[in-house]
């Protein structure tokens, strides 16, 4: 077994969607920073073996694992699609689960400090389980494009999510750190490379 001398400080790193939390994620990884997403632990927690599985198929049936003995994600979508109250048990189960999951993963990280990345990080209250706050912030038009973009979806479907998130002025408000996502990429590097310096230099994320 290893041990480990400290237990890092956590930085949550959210922004609406289409700001460029994946890109700001993908070069924290490239410093060798540890992080995690709200979606890879929510798929940790109904793997084969672990409980919510086995709480998942006795209450739906065989019918949502597939061949393989793993949670057939779609044949489950369709179950609670128009079943509000299945919905919720689903969410009361996994919710804490996946919190869980998240903060014993990030605890083990081997990084000075570790992301965990959620784009409902304010709004599910989880950065009061965060040491710091960083929001990666661009104007809506260019999260919409950058959007269309990316997905094969509609300009209502983007409206209706963005509804659905935090307004921007809000989420600027928890922000302890802003990164400006409205250049290119590399520009967004140089802001991740520079505020990972004065991570560094941070003891539980506080000077
Ligand atoms: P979501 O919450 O919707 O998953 P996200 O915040 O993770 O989104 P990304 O997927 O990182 O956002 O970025 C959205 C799209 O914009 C992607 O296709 C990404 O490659 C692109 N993108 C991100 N930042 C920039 C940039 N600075 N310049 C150009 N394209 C960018």
């Amino acid at each position: 077994m290893t041990s480990k001398a400290f237990t890092p400080w956590i930085l949550g790193l959210t922004g609406g969607i289409g700001s460029g939390k994946s890109a700001a994620a993908e070069r924290f990884v490239e410093l060798g920073v540890h992080l995690v997403d709200a979606d890879q632990a929510a798929r940790w927690v109904v793997e084969p073996g672990r409980p919510a599985l086995a709480s998942i198929v006795e209450r739906f049936g065989p019918g949502v694992l597939q061949g393989d003995g793993q949670l057939d994600r779609a044949a489950l979508r369709q179950l609670i699609f128009a079943d509000p109250a299945q919905r919720k048990w689903l969410e009361q189960l996994l919710h804490p689960l996946i919190g869980q999951e998240i903060f014993s993963y990030l605890a083990k990280a081997q990084s000075p400090y570790a992301v965990y990345v959620s784009p409902l990080l304010i709004e599910s209250g989880q950065h009061q389980k965060v040491q710091r706050v960083l929001v990666i912030d661009v104007p809506q038009e260019i999260q919409v494009a950058r959007t269309l973009a990316r997905d094969n979806t509609s300009p209502e479907q983007v409206q209706a999510i963005l509804k659905a998130q935090l307004a921007r002025e809000e989420r600027l408000a928890h922000a302890d750190d802003v990164v400006n996502n409205n250049a290119d990429l590399a520009a967004l590097y140089t802001q991740i490379d520079r505020l990972h310096h004065f991570y560094l230099t941070l003891r539980g994320g506080q000077p």
